[in-house]
């Protein structure tokens, strides 16, 4: 396959100039310190330790974040265990519903503060955490909030009971839309949690825990401990956690995996994916093309189900090829908390790192690497949109999760050829199409070994939905009914 035209050639007269619009950060009010939230209010951590979390677009230090060791994880388990002992099991289903439906209106009455918060933190565009991150983890407040007192109906001649105390860990990539995935279908089922965000992004963790307190929540019925990995695994190891739910690397949750064996406690895996986006001939290209940006470059690509491979019919390669080099040269890098952003900074130095590990990779496996010549700022962590072509299946760049905006691109030419290549890898969280035939959408989404297919679009997400992997992207489902199931025992 050509790769399209040499990029000097490419037509980027359409780039806009945008004046800068960047969003006040006056509103947001970020502590110097935060303890650790336990029993309902926030303590300084046995272990005296605190550390920094920095601004990944500036290297700024914004805050520092206590860090919880093994005694800490203890506290808050015994606080999560009394708390359901003696309040949240015991409480109506209904009245539990209600302070669930608050947090949710907190959020919304917050969401400015929280959006400026995680793009500071994380690092993402402005208008990604207030249009995407922000408004999800309020919808999956109100959505199990309406649950609370529906659990009989949900799971009819069933008798679905809480589990007990759940341990939750999270990644860096949604740590607010993370927390409200794990936390409100905990509190639904009427467990009570202990909360690890990621080391990188703990800040809008620690907002949550300050509207759960303003919520009036029952004290210790949630509890977020902050630190590294070895607070997870604290949280993971202790002896009366009755479920884990980790969303992370394949690794980690491998790791995890192991040391559940055999304790009897149950567990959720939500790991890592390699999703194919499959782009046929008869697909609107101009549409299609956009979809691809969104599939990839969307949160710098810090994106699980992210459409990190894109498979396209060889009859429309060139020229879907050459629309997307266009298309990425007039994205916009920078200051993520500008409304005009489109592309943010990447999360960590240590991600950079890892991203670039792979970009260097890619090349002297031999493929050809196209990445737009936008400057990116003099401080902070950037990785230009960049693509791969003349790629085979047995390179890195097509069969690891790179977990930046890295795009690997393949060619097919019938259906049957895109399915097996689409499968062909170790994960299966999510894939796309494009198409104009409906048959054909049917005919991809039922052979796609993948636990979520998007048509004519990518990145779509429902709190109505379940949400979860297949073979190594891993075990369980987030998200509707199934997704409450994962926090009951139904006998
Ligand atoms: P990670 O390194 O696996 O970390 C995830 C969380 O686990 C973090 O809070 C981390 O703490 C903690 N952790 C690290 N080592 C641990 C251990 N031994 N025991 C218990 N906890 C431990 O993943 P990440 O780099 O933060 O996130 C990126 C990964 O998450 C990608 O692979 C992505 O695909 C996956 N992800 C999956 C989904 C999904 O729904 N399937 C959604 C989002 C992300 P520290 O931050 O302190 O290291
Ligand atoms: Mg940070």
């Amino acid at each position: 396959m050509s790769t399209g035209e040499p990029a000097h050639k490419l037509n980027y007269d359409t780039r806009w100039e945008y004046s800068p619009a960047p969003e006040s950060a006056d509103h947001a009010r970020i502590d110097e310190q935060y303890g650790l939230f336990i029993g309902g209010k926030f303590v300084a951590p046995k272990s005296g330790e605190y550390f920094n979390t920095i601004n990944p677009a500036t290297e700024k230090v914004l805050s520092r974040v206590a860090a919880a060791n093994a005694d800490d994880v203890n506290n808050a388990v015994k606080v999560a265990r009394g708390a359901y002992e003696n309040v949240w099991s015991k409480m109506r289903p209904a009245e539990r519903g209600k302070y669930i439906f608050r947090i949710a209106r907190i959020i919304q009455e917050r969401s400015r503060e929280f959006a400026i918060i995680e793009s500071l933190d994380g690092g993402k565009p402005i208008r990604e955490a207030r249009d995407i991150d922000v408004p999800l983890a309020a919808a999956h407040f109100f959505y199990h909030a309406g649950w609370a007192d529906k659990l009989d109906y949900a799971f009819p001649c069933r008798s679905p009971s809480p589990v007990g105390v759940v341990g939750q860990i999270i990644p860096w990539n949604f740590p607010l839309l993370m927390a409200a995935w794990k936390i409100a279908p905990a509190l639904a089922c009427g467990n009570t949690v202990v909360l690890k965000p990621a080391e990188t992004t703990s800040l809008t963790a620690l907002k949550l825990a300050e509207v759960i307190r303003d919520a009036d929540l029952p004290k210790g019925v949630v509890n977020i401990v902050t630190g590294d990995g070895s607070t997870g695994s604290a949280l993971v190891q202790h002896n009366d956690i009755n479920k884990i739910a980790f969303t992370g690397s394949t690794d980690v949750g491998r790791l995890i995996q192991h040391s559940l064996a055999g304790t009897g406690k149950k567990y959720t895996l939500e790991l890592g994916g390699k999703a194919a986006n499959i782009i046929f001939a008869d697909a609107p290209i101009d549409q299609a093309v956009e979809g691809i940006i969104n599939a990839i470059f969307f949160n710098q690509g810090h994106v699980c189900c992210a459409g990190s491979r894109l498979l396209v019919q060889e009859s429309v390669a060139d020229q879907v090829v050459t629309k997307l080099k266009e298309r990425m040269q007039t994205l916009i890098i920078g200051d993520p908390l500008d409304k005009n952003t489109d592309i943010g900074a990447i999360n960590s130095a240590a991600q950079l790192e890892r991203i670039n590990s792979y970009l260097e990779l890619g090349q002297n496996e031999g493929a050809e690497m196209f990445q737009c010549t936008t400057k990116t700022p003099d401080f902070g962590f950037w990785c230009p949109p960049t693509l791969f072509t003349q790629v085979a299946q047995s390179h890195s760049i097509v069969r690891e999760e790179v977990f930046g905006p890295v795009l690997a691109i393949q060619t097919f030419r019938t259906v049957d050829e895109a399915i097996s290549k689409a499968n062909n890898t170790q994960y299966g969280l999510s894939g796309g199409v494009w198409t104009d035939k409906g048959s054909k959408i049917f005919n991809v989404g039922k052979n796609i070994r993948a636990g979520v297919i998007w048509a004519n679009t990518f990145n779509k997400f429902d709190p109505t939905s379940p949400f979860g992997g297949y073979k190594e992207s891993g075990v369980g489902r987030e998200g509707g009914l199934h997704g409450l199931s994962a926090y009951l025992n139904l006998d």
